[in-house]
């Protein structure tokens, strides 16, 4: 109902005076036509070589989130298997805003996994503003990055539900996926994820927290050749400064392994309002 009131307005506005703007007109098809294979096709290349702002209610998903190993798997035969997903962990402390520049300047889209402790300043609050209206999915990663197997019930409700309200709050948009800190979730965990219907999303593999891999080079290597990098791979980075450093490089060895990068919104369990 609540996309049909527009087109029914629009339609009214036609006879009187027209639509309005050759955009709003457009968006007006996208919704009534059915989308064939090749419409979806197109959409999936506008959104991923733009890396734009979903304004769509909602998409079909074309991938989901493999819980035995954490894995992105396509949901139809069809779909492009040879896919990474990047995702950002601790963010906004000190290179998130540049780590999104880079990546949306190579058209690449990510999910961002903040911290609440990271977004209590209005500066904070800008950088969360900054790296979402980039296009970036931001997700839920606790408020202090506490282990969740060491805290009671409640502890644990807040820790969780503290950044859903401050995101919401921030940017007008509750997330859709939750990563526990260090991968550690609990019964609990899990079921408030549930009840405020995000999905869980741990990793399948990511270096740049090891002492041996904290230098830009190090780091470039082992995340371009290593036994784990494959069709799927949920990639973990850091904001730090070593991974900030190597992103660009490492998006374009990805990129020349031929390895396409999933859309965070292509994924089951995305949900624009939620
Ligand atoms: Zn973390």
């Amino acid at each position: 109902m609540k996309r049909k009131m527009p087109l029914l307005l629009c339609a009214f506005l036609l006879l009187i005076v027209g639509c309005s703007t050759k955009t709003q007109g457009e968006k007006e098809k996208e919704v009534v036509s059915k989308p064939t294979e090749k419409t979806v096709k197109q959409e999936k290349h506008k959104t991923s070589k733009n890396n734009k702002k979903n304004t769509k209610s909602k998409e079909q998903p074309k991938y989901k989130i493999n819980e035995a190993n954490w894995s992105i798997e396509p949901i139809e035969k069809d779909t492009n298997e040879k896919v990474v997903l990047l995702t950002i962990d601790d963010a906004p402390d000190r290179y998130a805003v540049e780590m999104a520049k880079t990546l949306k300047d190579l058209k690449v889209p990510a999910i961002f996994f903040v911290n609440g402790h990271f977004l209590e300043t209005a500066a904070d609050e800008e950088n969360l503003k900054e790296i979402y209206n980039m296009g970036f999915d931001i997700g839920n990663h606790t408020y202090s990055h506490k282990s969740l197997p060491d805290l009671t019930k409640a502890e644990q409700e807040d820790e969780i539900l503290k950044v859903n309200q401050k995101v919401e709050r921030t940017i007008g948009y509750k997330p859709s996926f939750f990563r526990a800190p260090f991968g550690q979730n609990t019964d609990v965990s899990k079921h408030i994820v549930k009840q405020e219907n995000m999905h869980l999303m741990n990793w399948t593999f990511g270096y740049d927290w090891e002492p041996e891999y904290q230098s830009k080079d190090a780091l470039l290597e082992v995340t371009l050749n290593n036994e784990f990098l494959n069709n799927g791979s949920n990639i973990l980075m850091h904001d730090r400064e070593w991974t900030n450093a190597a992103l660009k490089e490492i998006v374009k060895g990805l990129d020349k392994q031929g390895y396409t990068f999933v859309d965070p919104k292509e994924i089951k369990g995305y949900s624009k309002t939620n």
